[in-house]
């Protein structure tokens, strides 16, 4: 709830305070249990920084994170480990969040050895369990990262996420460094364990196409904030805020229907330190009025649990 991060700017000789970096500016989402929220937007969206300040790894400067109905932003280090089990995160590259030190074994117990009181044969026969629930084979467990594939890895990454049974995984954009022909076979076990397990994710993608299968839902950011937010079939079909169109334009379609013309984004994305005034996207929209400069569009409510934050819809659709 109102979810802002904030990174302050040093500057001049005495390395000051100069400014500030909105990385996330008042974010406020919510997702239900077996749900999986896609969360979209460019490289310096602010999509990672939301992510690790709902797992707390980064605090927030302002906001609520409510978990299971508890608010958990105030909590100590040590109240917060009891949800740090049910909380776990899935990094993009398997090659670099993985200890390259450790064997698989050791890298998919260690969670249990540090947070659980399971013993070492149970720890044994949970990461071989896990082993297969992924698609490896127990004798992997004795194997070293550097011995396998991309796709390999982040299977390994995702068991070790699943050792200590979470309630919530944050996928931070967990297939953008596999090749396209593995990145199904990937999201497909990630669609399995989840009805399996009974997961909760969100999942973080800087393009829609990758979080289309996936999602129940979807929320697009601009610059630190929602610009759209909507069950996936409305936001796919009938996207309303132009930087949703813009991004699902280029998104290759099959279906001769939906094949829409290609809009480009004229510009880069604007530095967080200095947005634009009024609605973020405007320095980017070919539908940017007078207003746009002076008011910041509030995310609306326009029915069916859509939202977009865009003055083409102050009043209604
Ligand atoms: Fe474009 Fe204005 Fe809507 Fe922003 S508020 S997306 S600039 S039309
Ligand atoms: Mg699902």
């Amino acid at each position: 709830k109102n979810i802002k991060k904030y990174f302050p700017i040093k500057g001049g000789i005495l390395k000051h305070t100069v400014g500030h970096v909105k990385a996330v500016d008042d974010v406020s989402l919510s997702i239900k249990q077996g749900e999986t929220l896609g969360l979209v937007g460019e490289s310096g969206s602010g999509k990672s920084t939301l992510g690790r300040v709902i797992l707390r790894l980064l605090e927030p400067t302002e906001g609520e994170i409510i978990f299971d109905k508890e608010d958990i932003s105030h909590l100590s280090n040590r109240k917060l480990r009891n949800y740090r089990k049910n909380m776990q995160i899935v990094f993009q590259d398997p090659f670099a969040s993985l200890n390259s030190k450790m064997s698989v074994g050791e890298l998919i117990e260690e969670p249990l050895l540090v947070q659980s009181s399971a013993t070492k044969p149970e720890r044994k026969q949970k990461c071989i369990d896990l082993l297969e629930k992924v698609g490896l084979r127990a004798s992997d467990r004795t194997k070293y990262p550097h011995e396998f594939s991309g796709g390999q890895r982040q299977r390994i990454s995702i068991a070790r996420a699943l050792a200590l049974n979470p309630k919530f995984i944050i996928c931070d954009e967990p297939v953008s460094a596999l090749d396209v022909s593995i990145q199904a076979q990937v999201l497909n076990l990630m669609a399995d364990l989840q009805d399996e397990f009974n997961l909760t994710y969100l999942f973080i993608a800087h393009d829609l196409s990758v979080v289309k299968h996936i999602s129940d839902r979807v929320a697009v950011m601009y610059l630190g904030r929602i610009a759209e937010i909507a069950p996936k079939k409305p936001l796919y079909d009938n996207p309303l805020h132009p930087y949703t169109k813009a991004l699902l334009s280029s998104v290759p379609s099959t279906d001769v229907k939906h094949r829409r013309e290609k809009i480009h984004l004229t510009g880069d994305l604007p530095s967080p330190a200095d947005p634009p005034s009024g609605c973020a996207f405007r320095t980017r929209c070919i539908h940017a009025h007078e207003k746009c400069a002076l008011e910041r569009p509030e995310l609306t409510d326009i029915g069916d649990g859509h939202y977009v934050a865009c003055h083409l819809y102050d009043q209604g659709r």
